[in-house]
C-alpha cells in the first residue's frame, strides 16, 4: 500500500489537490472534514456532537475523528492506498493512525506539507465562503480561530513525522497545476 498525508493549514489547498492526486494515483481520499460534514448533513449523533466544535473553528475531539477514520479504513479493504486529508491533526491522532496502519502492514509513505502565507489563507477562505455554503468559511473570526487551532495543535504533527524523516515541504502558492506538479514530483521520487 501507498499511504500519503496531505498536510497544511485551512485554506492551503488540500481539498483541491486531493481530487487531482486521487485521480492520478488511484488512492482513496479520506477527508475528516468531508466525513464530518456528511455526518452533520445526516444528523447523526456523531454529527451533532461535531457541529458545536466546527461552528466555533475548534478541533473535534480526538476519539470522535479517530473512530471515524478507523471505520473508513476498515470499510476499504484491498485498495492501493489512502490519501489522508485533514487528518491527523493532533499528535494523538497521528499515533492512532500509525497503530491502525501497522495492523494493515502499510505505513505512511510521506507527509506532503503545503506552505501558504496567512494573508493568502484568509483571502482564499473568505473567497471560498462566498460560494461553498460552509458557515465556517464566511466569518473572519472563525477563520482566525481555525488558523490558531492549526498553529497551537496541528503544526506539531509535522514534528512527529519529521522524526521518521517523512515530511516533505511543498510551496502551496502559485497556480493549481504548478502546485500539483510539485506534489507529483515528490511523490514519484518515493513511489
Ligand atoms: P479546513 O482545513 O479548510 O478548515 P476541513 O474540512 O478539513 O477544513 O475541517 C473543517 C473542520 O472540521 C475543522 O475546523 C475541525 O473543526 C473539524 N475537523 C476536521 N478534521 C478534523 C480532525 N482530524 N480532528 C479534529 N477536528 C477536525
Amino acid at each position: 500500500m501507498f499511504n500519503l498525508i496531505l498536510f497544511g493549514p485551512p485554506g492551503s489547498g488540500k481539498g483541491t489537490q486531493s481530487e487531482k492526486l486521487m485521480a492520478k494515483y488511484g488512492l482513496k481520499h479520506l477527508s475528516t472534514g468531508d466525513l464530518l460534514r456528511s455526518e452533520i448533513n445526516r444528523q447523526t449523533p456523531l454529527g451533532n456532537e461535531a457541529q458545536n466544535f466546527m461552528d466555533k473553528g475548534q478541533l473535534v475531539p480526538d476519539e470522535v475523528v479517530i473512530g471515524m477514520i478507523s471505520s473508513a479504513v476498515d470499510d476499504n479493504p484491498g485498495i492501493k492506498g489512502f490519501l489522508f486529508d485533514g487528518f491527523p491533526r493532533t499528535k494523538e491522532q497521528a499515533k492512532a493512525l500509525d497503530k491502525l496502519l501497522k495492523l494493515k502492514k502499510a505505513p505512511i509513505t510521506a507527509m506532503l506539507a503545503l506552505e501558504v502565507s496567512e494573508e493568502e489563507l484568509i483571502k482564499r477562505l473568505l473567497k471560498r465562503g462566498e460560494t461553498s455554503g460552509r458557515s465556517d468559511d464566511d466569518n473572519e473570526s472563525v477563520i482566525r480561530a481555525r488558523i490558531n487551532e492549526y498553529r497551537s495543535k496541528t503544526a506539531v504533527v509535522a514534528d512527529y513525522y519529521k522524526q521518521f524523516d517523512k515530511v516533505v515541504m511543498v510551496k502551496g502558492e502559485g497556480t493549481i497545476d504548478e502546485i500539483f506538479a510539485r506534489l507529483c514530483k515528490e511523490i514519484d521520487k518515493r513511489a
